[in-house]
C-alpha cells in the first residue's frame, strides 16, 4: 500500500566520551534518510571541526540574538558553553519527510521531548566510568580541567537515564550501532508515523 511517512526526530544523549559521536556518524552513514541537525554553540572549534558542519560557532552576542529571535527549538548551557538546536531547519527537514538526528544533552532532550511529542529518545551509556575516563583522555581534545568537568557532569547525566525511551551500552561499537539501527527500524513502523493512502475505489 502506498504511504506517506512523517520524518522521525531522533534525540541521542549521553556523557561525553560514551561514543555518541561515533554512533551518530555510523547511523548517518548507514541510513540515507537521516540528516544531522547542526547545532549552534558558543564554544570554540576543536582541531578539525568545521563551521557549519560540526557546529555553527557563534559569539555570545550572536547566540543571544538568536535566542531572543526564538530561533532555537531548545538551548542549554553545557560544560560552561551554550548550545542550541535550530528550529527552522529541523522542522523543515521533518516536513520534507527526512529523519533528523539531534546529538544534544539531557536538558535539551527534555525540552525537545516536551515540544515534539513523537520524538524518539536514546541514551548512550559507557560500559563503566573507568572506560569513560579512559576514552576522554585517549581522545586528547580536552584539557585536564575540562576532562574533570565532563566526568563530573557525566555522572549527573546518568541520573537522567530513566527519562529516555531507550538505553544502549556502547561496549562494542558494532553491536551498539546495530542496536541503534534496530531502534530506528522499529520506530519507523509505529503507526503514528505511517499514513497509508487508501485507494478511493476500496
Ligand atoms: P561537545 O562540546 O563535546 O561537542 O558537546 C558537549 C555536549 O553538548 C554534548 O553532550 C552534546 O550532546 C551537547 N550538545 C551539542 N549540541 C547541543 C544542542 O544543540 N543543544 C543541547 N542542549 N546540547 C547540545
Amino acid at each position: 500500500m502506498p504511504h506517506k511517512r512523517k520524518g522521525m526526530l531522533l534525540v541521542v544523549s549521553g556523557p561525553s566520551g560514551a561514543g555518541k559521536g561515533t554512533l551518530c556518524k555510523r547511523l548517518l552513514a548507514a541510513d540515507a534518510n537521516f540528516c544531522f541537525s547542526v547545532s549552534a554553540t558558543t564554544r570554540g572549534p576543536r582541531a578539525g571541526e568545521q563551521h557549519g558542519a560540526d557546529y555553527h560557532f557563534l559569539t555570545e552576542e550572536v547566540f543571544q540574538a538568536r535566542v531572543d529571535a526564538g530561533e532555537f527549538l531548545e538551548c542549554a548551557m553545557v560544560h560552561g558553553h551554550r548550545y542550541g538546536t535550530p528550529r527552522r531547519e529541523v522542522l523543515a527537514m521533518l516536513d520534507a519527510g527526512r529523519d533528523v538526528l539531534l546529538d544534544i544533552d539531557p536538558q535539551g532532550a527534555r525540552s525537545v521531548a516536551a515540544a515534539m511529542r513523537d520524538c524518539v529518545t536514546v541514551f548512550i551509556l559507557p560500559p563503566s566510568f573507568e572506560a569513560l575516563e579512559k576514552r576522554l583522555r585517549h581522545r586528547g581534545t580536552e584539557e585536564e580541567a575540562e576532562i574533570a568537568r565532563r566526568l563530573a557532569n557525566g555522572r549527573r547525566e546518568l541520573d537522567q537515564l530513566c527519562s529516555y525511551q531507550y538505553a544502549i551500552i556502547n561496549d562494542a561499537v558494532d553491536e551498539a550501532t546495530a542496536q541503534l539501527l534496530a531502534v530506528v527500524t522499529a520506530e519507523r513502523l509505529r503507526t503514528v508515523r505511517f499514513f497509508p493512502q487508501i485507494p478511493q475505489n476500496l
